[in-house]
């Protein structure tokens, strides 16, 4: 009796923190159970899930670009087809996120719209971190500039290795782009079309060029002023940066400037890799890769 009850928990428990949303990256061809057939592209910003894994072929839900509600469901597609055509963008948490269309979109917060030149050199990067709340290895994504991709691997693989705990690491898009917001979260982050407090000149995230890596533990402090107002900085604290952190040493090795090293203001969330000096007044190339 006690056997079946487990089993039964278990069956119902699992398709629900398993669920893995993917992304339509070229066109993939999909079967309805009454053998009607679909055909989905990149342009439909579609999110699709797979409900069961059938040999040589995947049942899936087809949704809307938010990942929130089912549009096409039960549709078959062959595994090569989707092997081909598909591209995990969530698994954290099994939390639903935006189809990389959205990430790239007009931001909300402040109304401005990046070009096209500009969109097209920021690509989505799954990552892992080790999580500071589960204490287990999760999935993130980073929005970054196609130039900085590798490394931006390459420091991920690395700080999840040391287990550098990161609360969240979510696109900003999740936040409604709102840096505040995903600041107070701890969340950290790279793109956002945004410009620098001020105004003016786009700052590096604009352009994929920076990161904030746990900005409620790393705050941007400036004449006694602490952003987020949450932020508290306590050197030696897990997640928290210093000019000795194993963490910091490795971005500096990468190539990239840490703002804990800045003299006017201190941002210790901040790495960034700039550009050419032009991007900054919206004049590409904005990518070399
Ligand atoms: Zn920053």
């Amino acid at each position: 009796m006690m056997k079946a009850h487990i089993l039964i928990l278990l069956v119902l428990v699992a398709p629900l923190y398993a669920e893995t949303f993917y992304t339509v990256r070229t066109s993939i061809d999909l079967e309805s159970e009454n053998g009607k057939s679909i055909n989905i592209s990149k342009e439909d910003n579609y999110i699709i899930s797979i409900i069961k894994n059938e040999g040589w072929q995947y049942r899936v839900n087809i949704l809307d670009s938010s990942g929130t509600k089912v549009l096409f469901k039960n549709y078959k597609v062959s595994k090569k087809w989707f092997n081909i055509g598909a591209q995990p963008v969530v698994s954290t948490g099994g939390v639903p996120l935006k189809s990389e269309a959205n990430y790239l979109s007009k931001n909300p917060s402040n109304g401005k719209q990046p070009s096209r030149e500009i969109t097209e050199c920021i690509v989505v990067v799954d990552v892992n971190f080790y999580s500071s709340v589960t204490k287990k290895i999760e999935a993130g994504q980073i929005l970054i500039n196609s130039d900085l991709k590798e490394s931006i691997k390459r420091v991920f693989r690395q700080m999840a290795k040391w287990k550098f705990p990161m609360k969240s690491v979510f696109p900003i898009a999740k936040y409604g782009w709102n840096d505040e917001l995903s600041m107070v979260n701890n969340n950290t982050s790279a793109y956002n079309y945004r410009e620098v407090t001020g105004g003016g000149r786009l700052s590096w995230h604009a352009l994929g060029r920076a990161i904030d890596i746990n900005p409620q533990q790393n705050p941007y402090i400036k004449n006694g002023k602490i952003l987020p107002k949450n932020g508290a900085y306590k050197p030696g604290q897990p997640g928290t940066l210093d000019r000795n952190h194993p963490v910091v040493k490795l971005f500096l090795r990468e190539g990239w400037s840490w703002g804990g090293n800045w003299r006017s203001l201190k941002d210790y969330q901040h790495f960034e890799i700039p550009g050419l000096k032009q991007n900054r007044k919206k004049q590409g190339p904005y990518c070399e890769s």
